[in-house]
């Protein structure tokens, strides 16, 4: 079964086929545009999408080795995500599977994140349901009970910032590019994670708060670089390690929680901080301290991809659980 995943749901365009659940290509077209801008511009990003979706989709045909007509179905992402962004890859989907006659299959991009964990690829277990997914990503903080593909219940969210945000608006305080999860990530293995002490937010069960670590890493570097107007520069590795420290600290306390309030402890991670190296080492140790059995995705399924759109689509192909034709793109769509 060949299906087409199509993903526009934020500032990435991407396309890919999977075979059986294995995936034969998957091509991204991120878009630069929006670095100097320090964040994502919506109505950029969706005239960007419409740039790129046509190469994008032939890109992924071509390196799969496959004609458009040896497709079974599309899979697209319906939402959440910008409006724009999501119309794009909506209609589109819409249209080539109308012209060629086959199934339409639509993806809540948050299920995709967390049954990327399905590819089929070597190397990698699939977690048995239920399992706990944390998903850490640039629009979510989420814990969710897993007791099957599509029976999902978000336990504990975010209450503000998502945990990316956390990451992309300290790094935008330390003058680095968007996103800065990547960089912080980087350096923060060069610095002292004990160097600086954050407060960890105090939020009641699962869920979690972000904004109040954003405004204490902001007030903490304004008052030392009223001290030493170098010291970002001088001090940049240490306060990135610290700041990665704290916000593990947070996700792996939560965690701890999850698991002794549902006695599940297999664990799956997913969405773009999930390719932090610094929070694959911390559940990795989670194995031995707390007796947990732990999944990390491929990197390359961790950031925004249309490979975790493919396989939802095709796990929901198998069920025969199509879209509807007149299927419309939801910005604010729920697990
Ligand atoms: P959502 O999935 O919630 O709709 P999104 O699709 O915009 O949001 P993703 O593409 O899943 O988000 O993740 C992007 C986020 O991941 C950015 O905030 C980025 O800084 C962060 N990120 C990527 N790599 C790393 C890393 N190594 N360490 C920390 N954060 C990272
Ligand atoms: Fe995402």
């Amino acid at each position: 079964i060949f299906i087409l995943g199509i993903e526009s749901s934020c500032d990435d365009t991407a396309a890919s086929v999977i075979c059986n659940g294995r995936v034969l290509s998957n091509v991204v077209a991120s878009q630069k545009i929006h670095e100097e801008f320090g964040g994502v511009v919506p109505e950029l990003a969706s005239r960007a999408h419409q740039q790129n979706i046509v190469p994008v989709v032939d890109q992924a045909l071509s390196q799969a080795n496959i004609k458009k007509s040896d497709l079974n179905a599309i899979a697209f992402t319906r939402g959440p995500g910008l409006m724009g962004s999501l119309l794009v890859g909506t209609s589109f989907a819409k249209s080539m599977a109308f012209g060629l006659n086959i199934p339409l299959l639509d993806v809540n991009h948050m299920q995709g994140h967390i049954l990327a964990h399905f590819i089929e690829e070597d190397g990698f277990k699939k977690p048995p349901f239920p399992f706990l997914a944390m998903t850490i990503s640039g629009g979510h903080t989420q814990i969710v009970k897993v007791s099957h593909y599509f029976d999902m219940e978000v336990i504990g969210e975010s209450i503000d910032d998502a945990v990316g945000e956390a990451y992309d608006k300290s790094g935008k305080i330390l003058g680095l590019g968007y996103p800065a999860g990547p960089e912080i990530d980087r350096r923060a293995k060069l610095g002292d994670p004990k160097a600086f002490p954050f407060t960890k937010p105090k939020v009641a069960g699962l869920n979690f708060s972000f904004s109040g670590f954003k405004t204490a890493v902001l007030y903490f570097i304004q008052r030392e670089v009223k001290k030493n107007p170098n010291f970002i520069t001088e001090r940049l590795n240490d306060i990135c390690a610290a700041i990665q420290y704290t916000i593990i600290g947070i996700l792996i306390d939560k965690l701890k929680l999850a698991t002794t309030q549902t006695g599940i402890t297999h664990i799956a991670i997913g969405g773009g901080v999930s390719a932090n190296s610094g929070i694959r080492e911390a559940l990795k140790n989670g194995e031995q301290k707390f007796g947990w059995t732990t999944y990390v995705p491929k990197i390359e399924y961790t950031t925004d991809n249309a490979a975790m759109i493919a396989i939802v689509g095709y796990l929901k192909y198998l069920e025969k659980d199509f879209a509807e034709d007149n299927v419309m793109a939801s910005a604010r769509l729920k697990i």
